[in-house]
């Protein structure tokens, strides 16, 4: 299996970081997310780290003109030749765009479905390894042990944009900017919509099956 050119689409909380490690397996397609990219910048202060630092502590997207830069480099790599998974890319009907732009064909948009309500609790819980990209809940997904990463061995922590007070405006810019791509990707026809308030589990299995008859 492989080439295929997925995006994960959903509200911060809905699991697509969770739902996208899985998918990257199974379609051995390198998984891309431009949150974890822009967390590893700013861990680094590189110039890109800096600019974003702002929007990413209050919430707000990054501009798309260095998000988009960004992105382009990484799908250019060898990796992505055949295929890849965006994780939180696009996010504005200017970075789809962009995607098109670029010349990208993509195959299916996974729109997972939830709630906004249970999502503040989701997120709230959510612990995160700043070496390997694991995610954890510490109820409904704890580590082994408490707060080591599984993976790798090393401490979780706590996401500072995933404080509540910080939730609360991710998911009014995601209402705001975000939404809108489930519409442009029902109409080019490539919306893919998956029930998310199901356990963990079940949504791949939702999400395999879509994927299995494109891969
Ligand atoms: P995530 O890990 O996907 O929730 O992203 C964390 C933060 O990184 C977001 O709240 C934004 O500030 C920024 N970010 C990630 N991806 C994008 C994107 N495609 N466009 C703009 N900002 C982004």
């Amino acid at each position: 299996m492989g080439s295929l050119k997925i995006i994960i689409l959903g509200p911060p909380g809905a699991g697509k970081g969770t739902q996208a490690t899985q998918i990257a397996a199974r379609y051995d397609v390198p998984h891309i997310s431009t949150g974890d990219i822009f967390r590893k910048n700013l861990r680094e202060e590189t110039p890109l780290g800096l600019e974003a630092k702002t929007y990413m502590d209050n919430g707000l997207l990054v501009p798309d003109s260095l998000t988009v830069g960004m992105l382009k480099d990484r799908i250019s790599e060898e990796d992505c030749r055949h295929g890849y998974l965006l994780d939180g890319f696009p996010r504005t009907l200017a970075q789809a765009d962009a995607l098109v732009g670029l010349g990208e064909q993509i195959d299916a948009a996974i729109n997972l479905q939830v709630d906004y309500a249970p999502l503040i609790e989701r997120i709230a819980g959510r612990r995160v390894c700043g070496n390997c990209g694991s995610a954890y809940h510490i109820i409904t997904a704890p580590p082994k042990v408490e707060n080591v990463c599984d993976n790798c061995g090393t401490e979780l922590y706590q996401r500072d944009d995933d404080k509540a007070e910080t939730v609360e405006k991710r998911l009014v810019e995601y209402d705001e900017k975000s939404k809108p791509l489930v519409a442009y990707y029902e109409n080019n026809g490539l919306a893919k919509h998956v029930d998310a308030s199901a356990p963990i589990e079940d949504v791949t299995n939702q999400i395999f099956s879509i994927l299995d008859k494109l891969a």
